[in-house]
């Protein structure tokens, strides 16, 4: 006979700690091992990032993984966490988390299914590109009076590419804008540092001459800091 009833629940359990099964010994002392529910987060609808401590990332698995494990709090000794995806709800996703450790020298095997539920929420570059924002204007422009359009539209190009080289490090760099203007072409960055690097990069490749405007167009509202936007005179 290896196995007896739980006096609590009336179950049938190999492992006993202090007369309980371990389901009714954890729930009668939480404190070993807390998962909850439910856990709720903000995720972007356009492009699924998620936020977490303030800060929109990307919303893969891992990341909602290493959520959960900072949620979970747990007194067993030498716990072995896994949480693994396990079904998708009309809301987000359950996943399953497995503690497995030892209590008072009992092995102790413990899952719980765990919801995520995403906020719809439009994070604040996504929003901005839903907007007129941008933070520097390169107004392309021929330096005589014929356009040479295949030039233009070549230097349009590599700054469009130089830009896109950028976003891996400055999200900002996803607002990208361009408009046909009378004699060129209006690109809006939404990276001031981007369009920088980027037209640094065009003046080794072509020769133009640039001057820069700046102007004030407000008070950033979380930082308290004057807030300009450059606009950049190119001529090739
Ligand atoms: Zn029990
Ligand atoms: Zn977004």
């Amino acid at each position: 006979m290896n196995s007896r009833f739980c006096p609590k629940c009336g179950k049938e359990a190999k492992h006993f700690i202090h007369g309980f099964c371990i389901d009714c010994y954890l729930e009668d002392h939480p404190e070993l091992v807390y998962i909850p529910d439910r856990i709720e987060v903000d995720s972007c609808t356009q492009c699924l990032r998620i936020r977490v401590k303030g800060k929109w990332i990307s919303g893969r698995e891992e990341n909602i993984k290493e959520l959960i494990t900072s949620k979970i709090k747990t007194d067993i000794s030498s716990p072995d966490i896994s949480i693994s995806f396990h079904d998708e709800t009309p809301k987000g996703a359950i996943y399953r988390v497995d503690v497995r450790g030892k209590i008072e020298g009992e092995p102790v095997e413990y899952e719980k299914y765990v919801e995520i539920v995403y906020n719809r929420k439009v994070c604040d570059i996504c929003a901005k590109k839903g907007s007129t924002y941008y933070e520097a204007l390169v107004q392309l422009r021929p330096k005589s009076k014929e356009v040479d359009i295949k030039r233009m539209r070549e230097a349009f190009r590599f700054l469009r590419n130089e830009n896109r080289a950028i976003i891996a490090e400055d999200r900002k760099a996803e607002i990208f804008r361009f408009e046909n203007a009378k004699n060129g072409i209006d690109i809006f960055f939404g990276s001031q540092r981007a369009a920088k690097i980027a037209l640094q990069r065009l003046s080794q490749k072509y020769d133009v001459s640039i001057k820069e405007t700046y102007t004030l167009v407000g008070i950033d509202k979380k930082t308290g800091k004057r807030r300009y936007t450059v606009t950049y005179s190119v001529r090739l």
